[in-house]
């Protein structure tokens, strides 16, 4: 039987075959995932090959202390209310557009000042895949959405060669304001916005968290291995004293760079797991 849209349809399953090869996915054939109950039970993550266990690392690494010492110096966090708000009135947002509409005018930290628009994050508001990267670049800046660019075109790739859309997961970064020159935030930037990062993920209460690249790692676990050594290990962020799962990755600007078949495959292998696990 011909397909009414027979075209449309062979031009979409090509590319789509397209975006698995170029992941690194060899062939079409999937891998079946272990049956498991939906039982909610912790008893269920065993069924999942599990990665190489952890091994504490060493102490984290001193982010530039020259250039973090110099604009903590130079900078005073606002007293006002709008530019700085309190911990209380964080916590007692109780959606994300609240949330959204209480801090998007933050100065907290020196970040504030430089930006074109504050980008908060966007997705579905109960996603059980959440991704953090590090913060806005240029094109983000400019559209005040996360992950835009060509690294962001490579996220929707991934997104959809695991049969979601962006609009099924949730995207955030550590700061939501874009760092001068796309450097590294610093320590003391992360951590003023990290609050907002938290409570965010608080309200939409993910399965898995996706780590894309360095920073969400040294922020968010305190841990300066490089991304290279631990990416594919599952870790724990406890928020609101709820563990969430943790899958550290390489940034897809990292993957645009390093744009070979085997870091392309070890993003995928990361993600087959994430997803395997945020379907628990
Ligand atoms: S990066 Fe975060 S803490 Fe700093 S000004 Fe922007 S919203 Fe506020």
């Amino acid at each position: 039987m011909k397909l009414p849209n027979n075209q449309t349809m062979s031009t979409t399953l090509r590319a789509w075959k397209e975006t698995l090869e170029d992941l690194g996915v060899i062939g079409l054939v999937r891998q079946p995932l272990p049956e498991v109950k939906a039982t909610g039970s912790s008893d269920s993550l065993s069924l999942l090959p599990m990665p190489p266990p952890y091994k504490p690392s060493a102490p984290p690494r001193a982010p530039s202390k020259v250039k973090e010492a110099k604009i903590a110096i130079d900078w005073k966090a606002p007293d006002d209310p709008i530019k700085n708000p309190p911990f209380d009135a964080i916590v007692a947002c109780e959606s994300l557009d609240a949330l959204n509409a209480c801090i998007c005018k933050c100065e907290a930290c020196p970040l504030g000042g430089g930006r074109i628009k504050f980008v908060f994050g966007e997705g579905a508001p109960t996603a059980r895949m959440m991704f953090v990267g590090e913060g806005p670049g240029r094109d983000e800046d400019i559209m005040g959405r996360p992950f835009v660019g060509r690294a962001g075109a490579l996220l929707d790739k991934m997104i959809a060669a695991m049969g979601m859309g962006r609009d099924e997961v949730y995207i955030a970064n550590v700061v939501k304001c874009r760092p001068p020159d796309n450097r590294t935030p610093t320590s003391s930037e992360s951590q003023t916005c990290l609050r907002y990062l938290y409570r965010q993920i608080e309200l939409i209460n993910p399965s898995v968290l996706v780590g894309l690249g360095a920073t969400p790692l040294r922020e968010l676990l305190g841990d300066a291995t490089g991304i290279t050594k631990i990416r594919g290990a599952w870790r724990t962020v406890v928020i609101a004293d709820r563990e969430i799962p943790f899958m550290p990755t390489f940034h897809p600007a990292y993957v645009l760079r390093q744009y070979t078949k085997e870091v392309r495959q070890a993003v995928w292998e990361d993600l087959q797991s994430a997803l395997a696990r945020s379907q628990l």
